[in-house]
């Protein structure tokens, strides 16, 4: 390799930095935080950098984030958030396998101004239910069905100018005297479009529509407030009929056949195999089960964290690869089973084998800040994998609660103790029977994030000022630099790290956004 690099005739830029084989082939494994990229030129705009990647080898995100499956983090609502950002949500499966499915189905039909399953009430319910819906979840336009259910026969739609005048005396009188009967509601069918419901909607009284079938049962709900909200996603992930695109997990057990069969039927479109080590014999059965049985399935195999177990899993035919092991911040994977890999080595490892054969990358676990979802996108991933990032948004599964004053979601290891007790359907981390559980996760509390909608922009307006620093335009062009040698790294010493964080500072505040 030259020494240095001619630049005109009379000036010359020694080499500098190291190259990423350079960087992590010494034997020692390297965290994200062990590193930095050196800075190239710009001559490009930020938001000029474009963010498309793959996630597989048949599907390609505009958002290359991706929410892991744990049932702290992957529900329909997740999910959704996810796809309309232009990332990819993979729903859990600690879960029935019926569950899991119906959240697939919830993601596949979300229409953006439809509510799908609305609140709902009995014509027997008293109007202090009304009140109840409001304060709990802070609406009161009901739709009233023969059974309560979000899909009975409609009977009515109780809003608060139904109720707000009432005295408290009033208070148990049976709803379906004060609500709007069925005859006089302005009601469409499951044929309107969004653009012909905001007009109907728009000079209807009510400010709520509800939609229904030919047989008049409620399919969904159109507020007026909902499409004052209305936003374009234009880098939404959505398939062939314009639905919005859905991941789910699966084990490799015999019985989730069964569970697979359900997620295609509800129109999943990638299954991720969830183990912890996936160089198995199970995992390979299950892969090759997959492709033959459903062989536009997309299929990601994993974990892997070596060239050597990503070539088992690539020879059976996965169309992408989830890499990590004892990276993830609930995990105590590395401790108890003293097995696994420093994070940004198994990334860069596992990516520089894979792409021989177009296989994507997923940097799975580990992502603490934005600066190491630039890191795993430098080393060869295409897309990163969050769980704790994602933890604590209002997206997630579980409920909000406060402890010392600070607004708080539980998140937890797919791996806890708390998890593997309940023995449910699930085995990443599964432990023969009778043999005593070996728990390679915590369960903890993360601190809220408001809504994915406000930090998944951080996110990539993030990723993209990274990539502008280094001189990258787009992801693809970010690996072609860091393969060809011309994207440059740096080890950190200890003080680099210090001098690198905010430091001697009487106090300070921490804020991102
Ligand atoms: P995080 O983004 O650092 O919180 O890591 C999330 C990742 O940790 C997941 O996508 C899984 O790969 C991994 N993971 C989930 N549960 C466990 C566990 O109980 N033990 C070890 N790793 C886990």
């Amino acid at each position: 390799m030259a020494e240095y690099l001619i630049s005109g005739e009379t000036s010359y830029v020694p080499v500098d930095g190291l190259t990423a084989p350079q960087l992590l082939s010494n034997g020692q494994g390297l965290t994200y935080n062990d590193f930095l990229l050196l800075p190239g030129s710009i001559d490009f705009t930020a938001s000029e950098v474009d963010l498309t990647s793959a996630l597989t080898k048949g599907i390609t995100l505009k958002t290359p984030l991706v929410s892991s499956p744990m049932d702290t983090v992957t529900e329909a609502d997740m999910a959704i958030g996810m796809a309309l950002m232009g990332g990819i949500g993979f729903i859990h499966n600690n879960c029935t396998p019926e569950y899991q499915a119906a959240q697939v189905r919830k993601v596949k039909k979300y229409e953006q101004g439809f509510i799908q399953n609305p609140i709902t009430l009995g014509p027997n319910a008293t109007v202090r239910e009304v009140f109840n819906v409001k304060s709990t979840h802070g609406f009161s336009g009901i739709p009233i069905t023969e059974d309560g259910s979000a899909n009975g026969k409609l009977l009515g739609l109780v809003t608060s100018r139904d109720v707000d005048f009432l005295k408290p005396k009033d208070y148990s009188t049976p709803i379906s005297e004060v609500m709007t009967p069925l005859s006089d509601l302005i009601t469409a069918y499951t044929s309107v479009t969004l653009a012909e419901a905001n007009d109907i909607v728009s000079k209807s009284k009510k400010g709520k529509l509800p939609i229904v079938n030919e047989n008049n049962e409620l399919v969904s709900l159109i507020a007026r407030t909902d499409l004052r909200k209305n936003r374009d996603f234009p880098l939404a992930s959505k398939d062939k009929n314009k639905q919005l695109l859905c991941g789910a997990a699966i084990s490799t057990k015999e019985d989730d056949k069964i569970r697979l069969e359900l997620l295609v039927e509800a129109g999943v479109d990638v299954i991720v195999l969830d183990s912890s080590q996936g160089n198995s014999v199970f995992q390979v059965n299950m892969v090759k089960y997959i492709k033959q049985r459903y062989p536009g399935l997309q299929t990601v195999g994993g974990n892997v964290v070596t060239a050597a177990q990503a070539k088992t899993l690539i020879d059976a035919g996965v169309d992408a690869l989830r890499v990590g092991m004892g990276s993830g911040s609930i995990c105590i994977t590395q401790e108890v089973m003293a097995v696994g890999r420093a994070q940004a080595t198994a990334v860069f490892k596992v990516s520089e084998y894979a792409r021989r054969f177009g296989v994507p990358v997923i940097a799975d676990g580990g992502m603490q800040n934005v600066g190491h979802l630039i890191k795993a996108l430098s080393l060869g991933a295409s897309t990163v994998m969050m769980g704790s990032l994602l933890a604590a948004t209002t997206e997630s599964p579980g409920e909000y609660f406060y402890s010392d004053g600070v607004r708080l979601k539980k998140y937890r290891g797919m791996g806890s103790a708390e998890v593997l007790k309940q023995q449910t359907c699930m085995d990443r981390y599964y432990s023969e029977k009778g043999s005593p559980i070996i728990a390679q996760g915590v369960s903890g509390t993360v601190q809220d994030k408001g809504s994915v909608h406000t930090f998944l922009p951080y996110l990539t307006a993030g990723i993209q000022h990274g990539c502008q620093d280094v001189g990258s335009k787009s992801l693809s062009r970010l690996r072609a630099m860091m393969y060809s040698g011309e994207l440059k790294f740096e080890r950190r010493s200890a003080s680099a790290q210090v001098e690198g964080g905010v430091h001697g500072l009487y106090s300070y505040e921490k804020a991102f956004m």
